[in-house]
């Protein structure tokens, strides 16, 4: 192990960049915008490595299909940026180690390493934004695929005739159960025009609101289902923009769980937590993966 890494959450917005201490805390941060294109997000990391700590091994975190050997191979939300060997590259400019691993995967870790799952040995991840990622803990340890691609939690179809997805396919669980989801509820029940508005109206305690936040909750728990199936989970923890209104997603959540979940009554509940690190767990996870595994 060594004292010191950083980590880079590469967002399809922002590269937002962390130094962690022998300890897994964070002691500083830098963030820039994502630029277009491979050469300019390259550029980031390396400004953000600079900035940070110059010679400490590198994470990042990337939203997408990343390869065991860290090669980006397709991230629907980096336009142009395919088949792009980003762990060879940012090798080759900064001389240091570098870890790539899919952004959820790492935010999955560091939850499990110093967040919400900590003392879990099977645990999932799953965050809930404009789409899902999901990371796996199984027995201990990181489940990464035969070719890293573990976790694509959120294009599982639950839906076969349901609306299209930016990955080509039809009816996928974020579709339902992500922001974007919620924004689509929100339109058809009449709320309002995005996810924002019901989550404010059920947390002031509007009928109407608190009903469309337990349609959607089903659909968040019927995806938690299909994983408790698969997995058999100690908790899943939630993360991503959608979670921020704590309780009043998360209570509707646990009940419709319990409910869909066959033979509930002769299983241990399973924990359904919210992430403990927030916006920061994916650049922490990726930091505490270029430790070595
Ligand atoms: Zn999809």
């Amino acid at each position: 192990l060594v004292p010191q890494s950083i980590g880079v959450d590469l967002g399809g917005t922002k590269c937002l960049g962390v130094l962690l201490d022998d300890r897994g805390s964070v002691v500083a941060e830098h963030r820039v915008h994502t630029p277009v294109g491979a050469d300019a997000i390259v550029d980031a990391i390396a400004e953000i490595a600079k900035e940070l700590g110059p010679g400490l091994p590198v994470g990042v975190g990337a939203p997408g299909l990343i390869t065991r050997e860290g090669v980006l191979r397709f991230a629907p939300n980096l336009p142009g940026v395919v088949e792009v060997p980003l762990r060879a590259l940012l090798v080759e400019r900064l001389g240091v180690d570098v870890e790539i691993e899919n952004d959820a995967t790492a935010a999955c870790w560091a939850e499990h390493e110093v967040g919400a799952a900590q003392g879990a040995d099977d645990a999932v991840m799953a965050t809930l934004g404009t789409g899902i990622g999901g990371g796996l803990v199984v027995d201990g340890r990181l489940a990464r695929g035969a070719n890293g691609f573990a976790g694509e939690i959120g294009h599982m179809v639950v839906d076969p005739d349901g609306p299209p997805c930016p990955c080509g396919k039809r009816g996928c669980w974020e579709r339902f159960a992500s922001g974007s989801g919620l924004g689509r509820l929100a339109r058809e029940r009449g709320i309002g025009e995005r996810g924002e508005e019901v989550t404010a109206a059920a947390i002031r305690g509007d009928a109407a609101a608190v009903a469309v936040m337990a349609e959607f909750a089903h659909w968040v728990a019927l995806g938690l289902v299909n994983l408790a199936y698969l997995l058999d989970p100690e908790l899943f923890v939630l993360g991503g923009g959608m979670v921020a209104c704590g309780s009043v997603l998360l209570d509707p959540v646990r009940a419709a769980f319990t409910e869909l979940l066959a033979g509930a009554g002769h299983r241990p509940t399973v924990r359904v937590e919210q992430a403990a690190l927030g916006e920061r767990a994916g650049a922490i996870g990726a930091a505490l993966l270029a430790r070595g595994r």
